[in-house]
């Protein structure tokens, strides 16, 4: 039954990777660099002493990344996700934002973004033609927050751009919340009473063992099943129906209509099976997996001479001969810990990646 739900899903789709999956999804981080410092992500004492981010000079241009989507676009994705390190950094996104929503085939176009720089960009970026935009705020309890983001910000400045991205008429916004235990996990049932009834979905996401800089240790992660009893006692919640396909989170909505709850389990309860999405850095190496070591150079094609087809034919075969799973395999190995499957010291960073 699941095979044949899957060749009739994949009936229309123009490439597939070795386990059957489409490429439906782009993730563009624009830039690797941030003004925060989120533990779980670019802890500060982890960039000290080597130069971290890749070079400006290095980056693509609006203009190779516009040829990147199209590309991609040819070969099935129509959902196109912009984040960083902080994307609102990047001088002249909303152009890049504009170019690339014009794009015939492009249906969505979201932005990951910490929130901080929303009051200055929300009205342009809604202009632009971004459909969606998801906000990070890991705690509304401002010594939390303070300490989680490296000292950087705080909960009223994120607040603050949460309602400039409304004001903008970016009505539904997702709320990305990172949960450590033992760091914020006490100030997330207050987190959720805030924004029940918003309009605004929060997705609860698993502290993950992406990149090397963050210390993950399994202790550090709360369980999403433990958080969905949690919730269900103080507000009864029930599991909505999913596509096969391209599902993060999985999602509930609250019983009495105070809308909807999001939990991202990339540890307890992952989800490769259905996971349609490639990624891209700044300086355009494209990833089939958020815990790859190693990205595939797309620069080389995109000199002056390089054909559009030259890059569709490189992409596609990049997506075909895909077959990652990490977070399934180290789940069915009981391998919580993956330093003997894979060297981590040499897994692409969270925010060089952009989650
Ligand atoms: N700077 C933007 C932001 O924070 O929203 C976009 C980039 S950030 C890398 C994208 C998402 O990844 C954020 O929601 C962040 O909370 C999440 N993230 C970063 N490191 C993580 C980790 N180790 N485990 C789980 N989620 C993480
Ligand atoms: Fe910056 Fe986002 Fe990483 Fe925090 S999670 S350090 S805001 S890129
Ligand atoms: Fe996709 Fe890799 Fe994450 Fe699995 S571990 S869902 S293949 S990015």
């Amino acid at each position: 039954m699941a095979r044949q739900l899957q060749n009739v899903l994949l009936a229309d789709q123009p490439v597939a990777d070795r386990l059957g999956r489409p490429l439906q999804t782009l993730r563009i981080s624009v830039l690797d660099r941030c003004n925060f410092r989120c533990g779980y992500c670019m802890p500060e004492d982890a960039l000290s002493g080597r130069q971290p981010f890749v070079p400006r000079r290095h980056w693509l241009s609006d203009c190779d990344l516009e040829r990147v989507v199209r590309a991609c676009v040819t070969l099935g994705v129509g959902k196109i996700r912009i984040t960083g390190g902080e994307p609102l950094l990047r001088p002249g996104l909303v152009g890049l934002v504009e170019r690339l929503a014009a794009i015939d085939g492009v249906r969505d176009i979201a932005l990951t973004t910490n929130g901080v720089l929303l009051p200055q960009f929300a009205e342009l970026l809604a202009g632009a033609g971004l459909n969606r935009i998801t906000v990070s705020l890991d705690s509304l309890d401002p010594e939390v927050f303070h300490r989680m983001n490296g000292g950087k910000s705080s909960v009223a400045q994120v607040l603050h751009g949460i309602a400039a991205a409304l004001q903008a008429g970016f009505d539904s916004l997702k709320i990305n919340t990172v949960v450590e235990r033992g760091v914020n996990d006490h100030t997330v049932m207050d987190l959720l009473s805030h924004f029940r009834g918003s309009g605004h979905a929060v997705r609860l996401i698993e502290f993950m063992d992406v990149g090397h800089s963050n210390r993950w240790s399994p202790d550090q992660v709360v369980p999403s099943r433990e958080w969905v009893q949690r919730i269900h006692r103080r507000w009864p919640i029930e599991a909505l129906e999913e596509p096969p396909l391209g599902r993060v989170a999985r999602r509930y909505k609250y019983c009495d209509g105070a809308g909807e709850i999001g939990f991202i389990s990339s540890i307890s309860e992952p989800f490769c099976g259905g996971c349609d999405r490639a990624r891209i850095t700044a300086d355009g190496r494209l990833y089939t997996c958020l815990f790859a070591t190693r990205g595939h150079a797309l620069a080389p094609l995109l000199q002056e001479t390089g054909s559009a087809q030259a890059l569709e034919a490189r992409i596609g075969e990049l997506w075909s001969r895909r077959g990652d799973r990490y977070s399934e395999q180290r789940h069915a190995l009981g391998l919580i810990d993956t330093d003997d499957a894979e060297p981590k010291s040499q897994r692409v960073e969270m925010y060089r990646i952009g989650g």
